[in-house]
């Protein structure tokens, strides 16, 4: 964990962006483009990234790691907003108080289940 007073090497030159304020940027760049274009379209180009993540991990590059897990995150928040789903709103409702599956803040869920 850190403070602001303690910024680690991967945010001390990024400003704070909270999920809120990152989702509205998002529509603002993508919002209209990926509406016209449809979920399913949208969802195909998310699934791509998701592959060219798989890669990144498997190569184990830094910077080429942070680049596909921005834009894994970037396609899955512009499906969220053609989909008028409020991420802040849903990521609170299932995690904000635990996981869901066994409602702890460390999950204790038996292993060979999901969470
Ligand atoms: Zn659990």
């Amino acid at each position: 964990m850190t403070t602001p007073h303690e910024p680690n090497s991967t945010t001390s030159n990024s400003p704070a962006l909270s999920l809120t304020d990152f989702q509205k940027l998002i529509d603002k760049m993508y919002g209209a483009k990926d509406r016209e274009r449809g979920i399913e379209g949208t969802f195909m180009w998310f699934m791509e990234e998701v592959g060219e993540l798989a890669t990144a991990l498997r190569e184990g590059r830094k910077e080429e790691l942070e680049g596909e897990f921005a834009d894994v995150v970037a396609w899955l928040t512009t499906i969220a907003n053609v989909a008028n789903i409020d991420l802040t709103q849903a990521i609170h409702k299932k995690y904000g108080t635990g996981c869901p599956g066994c409602q702890q803040l460390v999950c204790i869920c038996p292993p060979e289940e999901k969470p």
